[in-house]
């Protein structure tokens, strides 16, 4: 059963208890304080007409010294008619409580009869073919004799009013009830909406609509709730992007890999056929085999370099404070031998943390970079500088550049911008792919700005010891 609809019935029956339960006691307390109203008034006039008894009884003529039988059923119809139109229903029993008088109508039980005596008034309410009465007895004292009176009052009026009370509001408590379902069903829809939004939600997301989100509807916790589903949502999202980022990274990287396999590997296969099917003069035997020795130096250092990114993307690396003197030192022995480039070595010294042997990796591959897309003749600069977050170290070149939609990609393996220059310069695109691998063992990743036609900066900052601590 849904939630709503639950919530809807606990409503409506607490609500047709209450309603019930308040009905009934109201209308009670109605009929109740009317009755007694009605029994005391009945008692009163019970009183008044005792009175009225024994005023009569003394203007009886004085020869009678005892009020006899018929005197008193005299006085009696007389009050029972009272002079009105509307007769009293009235009943005067003797000592004995033997009946003197009874009015036509009058009860013929004697229960209340037997429990009034001089001392108490008594009254009881009875109920007559359909109609209820107050039945009320007192006692007279009427020329030294003790008489007892009773009354008849009809009160089937204040009996019609209570049914009519409960009629009344037996139809209130209906029509609360068919209004309350309405408005309660509108409020449990208003108030389960945000359950239903996040079923919705959470129904789509299984069905692999990813980017779907619950609408929030409130502030309250069921609003929180939203909120913290759609957080994870924004979790969830961002951890299946990752996994489809990485996963098309490594179909592109296999793609790649078996592209770059292709390429050296059928001219090998071609040049040792051309050598093994015909007889070639030794210029062109030597030019075969050469292709083949190149070419396959080409696959030979390729194999290294992927190696090397394995290994490093495995290595558990052991960081030491280096002074960035000496990467500067090996750099220049290494470079200062060139002579078809003009390299420009400038540092400040600073002690860095790093793997000493990853980071001439990484400064060699840049100022190999480098060196590839400048003209002969060209300024190489090699700076190394403190920075407020650690040590920069920067390569320059006034070569050709990376076009702009091109260098966030260059990072990735086997990308080349341009693959027949790369080549020809034994390039496969896996230099930066490793420098970025042995970069993020440092925390470090490489930064790029680049102007096509004008030059290349790449860079990347290591952790230093502050000037201070030096
Ligand atoms: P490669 O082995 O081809 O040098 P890299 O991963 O080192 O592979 O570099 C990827 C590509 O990035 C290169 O093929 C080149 O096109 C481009 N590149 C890298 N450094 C520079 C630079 N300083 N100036 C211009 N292009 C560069």
């Amino acid at each position: 059963m849904k939630f709503s609809i639950k919530l809807l019935l606990c409503t409506i029956m607490i609500l047709a208890i209450a309603l019930g339960f308040s009905g009934y006691y109201f209308v009670n307390f109605v009929f109740e304080t009317s009755l007694n109203r009605e029994v005391n008034q009945a008692l009163d006039e019970n009183s008044i007409l005792g009175f009225a008894f024994e005023t009569a009884a003394l203007n009886v003529p004085a020869k009678y010294d005892v009020l006899s039988n018929s005197s008193i059923e005299q006085i009696a119809a007389t009050l029972a008619t009272g002079g009105h139109s509307t007769r009293r229903l009235i009943r005067l029993s003797d000592e004995q409580k033997e009946v003197l008088f009874a009015s036509d109508g009058f009860v013929d039980g004697n229960d209340l009869l037997l429990k009034t005596n001089e001392s108490t008034k008594t009254y009881q309410v009875i109920e007559r073919e359909g109609s209820y009465y107050i039945q009320t007895g007192v006692t007279v004292n009427a020329l030294d004799r003790i008489l007892y009176l009773e009354t008849m009052k009809d009160v089937s009026e204040v009996f019609r009013e209570r049914a009519l009370g409960f009629s009344v509001y037996r139809r209130v408590t209906l029509l609360m009830l068919v209004l309350g379902t309405l408005i309660m069903n509108f409020i449990a829809s208003w108030l389960t909406k945000p359950i239903r939004l996040l079923t919705r939600a959470t129904r789509r997301m299984a069905t692999g609509d990813y980017d779907y989100r619950a609408r929030q509807v409130s502030n309250d916790e069921l609003g929180q709730l939203t909120n913290d589903f759609n957080k994870m949502a924004n979790a969830l999202e961002e951890n299946i992007n990752k996994l489809e980022a990485e996963l098309k990274a490594r179909e592109d990287f296999v793609a790649a890999f078996a592209h770059e396999l292709k390429t050296p590997l059928t001219s090998i296969i071609g040049y040792a056929d051309m050598l093994r099917s015909r007889k070639l003069n030794e210029e062109k035997s030597f030019l075969s085999a050469n292709y083949i020795y190149t070419e396959g130096k080409r696959l030979e250092a390729m194999s290294f370099r992927l190696l090397d990114i394995i290994v490093t993307k495995r290595l558990e690396t052991e960081f030491q404070m280096v002074p960035a003197d000496s990467f500067f030192h090996y750099l220049r022995d290494m470079f200062g031998t060139d002579d078809r480039l003009l390299y420009q070595f400038q540092h400040e010294p600073a002690m860095v943390r790093a793997e000493s042997n990853l980071i001439k990796t990484v400064l060699v591959n840049l100022i190999d970079n480098a060196g590839k897309a400048s003209e002969p003749g060209s300024l190489i600069e090699i700076n190394g500088y403190r920075e407020e977050d650690g040590y920069r170290f920067a390569v320059r070149d006034h070569g050709v550049g990376i076009p702009y939609e091109e260098q966030a990609k260059i990072t990735q393996a086997f990308y080349m911008v341009d693959k027949s220059r790369a080549r020809s310069k034994n390039g496969a695109g896996l230099g930066l792919a490793l420098c970025a691998e042995i970069l993020l063992l440092h925390d470090s990743k490489l930064e790029i700005e680049s102007t096509p036609g004008e030059g290349s900066l790449i860079s990347f900052v290591l952790w230093a010891e502050s000037m201070e601590e030096l």
